[in-house]
């Protein structure tokens, strides 16, 4: 799903850009300063240094993972690390093949072209990547009709690293160009603590590690909305002239913004009430849902199920969507009786909890 189209703006949306303006310093900056990922970090510090030992440009690699989690930060780092210079651009802003050429014709050697979104690439554009990719040449068709000719321009040798939120959307030829594929996965309470304290730090706020941790514990495992709701914790401590924000006043804080202990905020848990009140329970398929709540089905899919899934507070049966135990407990409703022993929705191992 496209970012313009993930619906109103919410604190505990993993889209989004950073607007506001305390400038880049607070990204981290090398591999040492980025938390967590540790297998895929370590990782790339090898490839990174065999690729500076031998002279030459890393291989293409491609970041799969959620939104928020930290591709950019980490090509950003990469080609910090790799001493090169690091140009950005994304799937759907690369319209005609010039404008790639234009791209790649302008990198040195061993520069990383970093291509966000890199699912949303017109098949034309990826046509034109796969010679660019591998032999590092551009087959350009310049002119039309029949005084078109076909041109060959050398490249640098580049290293291309692409992001994506949706893997299964790109096709397999783009796929295996990359030889280092790279998953990342949502952090633990504990390393959003950590960034949270080390962000707090920057912004010159004085935060304990309870309150970093009632933070941490809403961030859905992901940085991004960890900035988000750091921020606006931060504007509550300013203008009540707090000097530090313990784990009281968080979650008074995130309270008010509606953001539960669990970091499900107004839309997830209309969500849970929605099945739990008007459907039983489930199970009810999603077209049903998106017509109680009035909303599109790409929006219920993409942008609120995922988390809800990922937690066990719902799950995705053949017959449709299905509240689990864990969704009764955390709305405060009574678990209906019927017996669902034999339905893996209601056990206590798939609830999570
Ligand atoms: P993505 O490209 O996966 O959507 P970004 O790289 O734009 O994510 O990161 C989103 C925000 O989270 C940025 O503000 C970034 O600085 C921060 N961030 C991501 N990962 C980390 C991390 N491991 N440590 C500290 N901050 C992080």
């Amino acid at each position: 799903m496209k970012e313009k189209d993930a619906g109103p703006p919410r604190l505990v949306s993993p889209f989004g850009q950073e607007h506001e303006s305390f400038g880049t310093g607070w990204r981290p900056r090398s591999l040492s300063d980025f938390i967590g990922q540790e297998r895929e970090k370590a990782n790339l510090k090898v490839f990174i240094d065999a690729a500076i030992e031998r002279g030459d440009a890393l291989d293409h690699v491609l970041f799969v993972g959620p939104p928020g989690l930290g591709k950019t930060t980490l090509a950003q780092i990469m080609s910090r690390e790799l001493g090169v210079n690091f140009r950005s651009t994304s799937g759907p802003v690369i319209a005609k093949a010039g404008d790639l050429a234009a791209l790649l014709t302008n990198l040195e050697d061993r520069d990383v072209l970093f291509v966000d979104e890199i699912h949303r690439l017109s098949p034309a554009i990826e046509e034109t990547l796969y010679p660019a990719m591998e032999d590092f040449q551009l087959d350009l068709v310049i002119g039309e009709g029949p005084s078109a000719r076909s041109v060959k321009i050398e490249l640098a040798k580049f290293t291309l690293i692409g992001a994506t939120t949706r893997s299964g959307l790109l096709t397999t030829p783009l796929r295996d160009r990359f030889g280092i594929p790279v998953r990342l996965d949502f952090y633990t309470i504990e390393e959003l603590e950590i960034i949270i304290q080390r962000r707090a730090h920057m912004l010159g706020a004085s935060m304990t590690s309870g309150g970093a941790r009632e933070i941490a514990k809403r961030s859905r495992g992901t940085p991004r909305v960890a900035g988000r709701l750091l921020r606006r914790v931060r504007d509550f401590a300013s203008i009540t002239n707090v000097t530090s924000v313990d784990a009281a006043f968080a979650q008074n804080a995130l309270c008010r913004l509606e953001v539960d202990e669990e970091g499900l905020d107004v839309i997830d848990r209309r969500y849970l009430l929605c099945i739990a009140e008007t459907f039983s329970g489930g199970p009810v398929g999603a077209d049903t849902i998106a017509t109680a709540l009035n909303e599109q089905r790409d929006m219920i899919e993409h942008i609120i199920e995922p988390y809800l899934l990922q937690q066990g507070f719902v799950q995705r049966t053949s017959r449709g969507r299905v509240l689990s135990k864990r969704s009764y407990r955390h709305l405060g409703l009574l678990i209906p009786s019927e017996d669902h022993s034999s339905d893996p929705a209601f056990s206590d191992e798939t609830s999570g909890s």
